[in-house]
């Protein structure tokens, strides 16, 4: 391999090896056709047609274009192993010959790497007999934006394919190749958008005193916003409002009628997101009303926090550590802000979702950036991860 053979520990599980030059081809071919929300055709019915090869029942339209591949065993337990299969509006900038062909889109997060990874793993652990039970492939729609998760659940996936617990990753930029982060409770954050439409009167630039200026309001209304982390949220706790869009106004000369305010929330605890839409609600009407404008809210709950389960972080460190070495688990790490849907399967499973280092960050090399791309020499190593849980979980031997 390249470059992990530098790391002494990492132990990719034997027979992996010979599995990469498919699996990156695979992984290319995936990159070089990105597509969106919803609309992961082409790459579902790749998916599909490869887990038929390796001999698993096969279920597909699950939340449009979702898959799912069942691997049975005999008895034993159930668990269920998720990647994302979605990608991005973003127009990549990259110059290497499986660059997309989709104009305006791109595998921007490395969910084509995530699909691969399961695949790789899915046709290894085909041909392992060790194992007792019974495991469920997940590939998923729509992680971005759209919550591809929570309509796979609506749709039936754990009452048509009942789990004990389920287990996710994503690479993580800014995290070594080789290591792999875990910890239990909160990984990720709860997130929220919020609209908000300032209805004031219009008048001349000149004339100030004939209007209600919704930009002037809109600008107190920032200003109160940003008390809630401040002076609301108990200092421990995190929490994280930001208005991201602020329209109002075509010229110099025109206090505009109208101001529309958008943006996002995050946080982990259930409490703090009350908090934040609450207080959120009230200072915006409050001071909208005070200077005499009329208001239009809107408030959506998005993805819930990513909260893994005690019981199952520690059999994804066990995991990580047969692969990586346990020095290069990062335990305990500090939660990202960033959200993610497989927060929705956790809400009804237990379960543990880890990063997997995919080198550095710096050069563009950052998630949703157009210069990022799924970093090949760690297919081997997630690989291996999604090996050991399955014999850590199905109950075989580590080997
Ligand atoms: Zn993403
Ligand atoms: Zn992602």
């Amino acid at each position: 391999m390249k470059n992990i053979d530098s790391i002494a520990t990492v132990k990719v599980v034997e027979g992996v090896h010979e599995l990469i030059p498919g699996v990156e081809a695979f992984r290319h071919q995936i990159h070089q056709h990105p597509e969106t929300a919803f609309e992961e055709i082409i790459t579902a019915d790749l998916i599909a047609k490869k887990l038929v090869s390796f001999g698993l029942e096969v279920h597909q339209n699950i939340a449009k274009t979702g898959v799912v591949g069942v691997l049975r065993r005999g008895v034993g337990p159930s668990i269920a192993f998720r990647a994302d299969m979605d990608a991005l509006h973003i127009a990549e900038t990259n110059t290497f010959d499986y660059i997309s062909q989709v104009s305006g889109k791109m595998h921007a997060c490395g969910h084509d790497g995530h699909s691969a990874m399961l695949m790789g793993a899915a046709q290894f652990l085909s041909t392992d007999q060790s194992l007792q039970g019974t495991l469920v492939f997940i590939f998923q729609p729509a992680e971005e934006n759209e919550g591809g998760a929570r309509v796979m659940m609506e749709e039936g996936l754990f009452s048509r394919f009942p789990v004990e617990a389920v287990y996710g990753l994503h690479n993580w930029p800014g995290l070594e190749v080789g290591q792999i982060a875990v910890t239990a409770g909160p990984l990720m954050a709860a997130f929220d958008t919020f609209e908000l439409e300032i209805q004031g009167k219009g008048a001349h630039g000149a004339m100030p005193h004939d209007c209600v200026d919704p930009i002037y309001i809109a600008a107190q209304v920032i200003n109160g916003w940003q008390s809630i982390a401040s002076r609301n949220v108990n200092p421990y706790d995190a929490a994280v409002v930001s208005v991201t869009q602020i329209h109002a106004g075509d010229t110099w000369n025109v206090i505009p009628a109208n101001c529309n305010l958008k943006g996002t929330t995050r946080s982990f605890s259930a409490s703090v997101r009350d908090l934040i839409e609450e207080k959120m609600e009230l200072i915006a009407k409050n001071i909208c009303h005070g200077f005499g404008a009329s208001v239009k809210w809107t408030y959506q709950r998005r993805y819930p926090a990513l909260i893994n389960s005690l019981v199952e972080a520690q059999i994804a460190k066990q995991a990580a550590s047969a692969v990586v070495s346990l020095e290069r688990v990062i335990q305990d790490p500090k939660p990202s802000m960033t959200a993610e849907d497989f927060a929705f399967m956790l809400e009804k499973k237990p379960g543990c979702y880890v990063w997997l280092g995919n080198g550095s960050s710096e050069n563009g090399k950052n998630l949703h950036s157009s210069k990022y791309d799924f970093n090949d020499d760690i297919l081997p190593i997630g690989i291996s991860y999604w090996i050991e849980l399955a014999r850590k979980t199905l109950g075989a031997k580590s080997g």
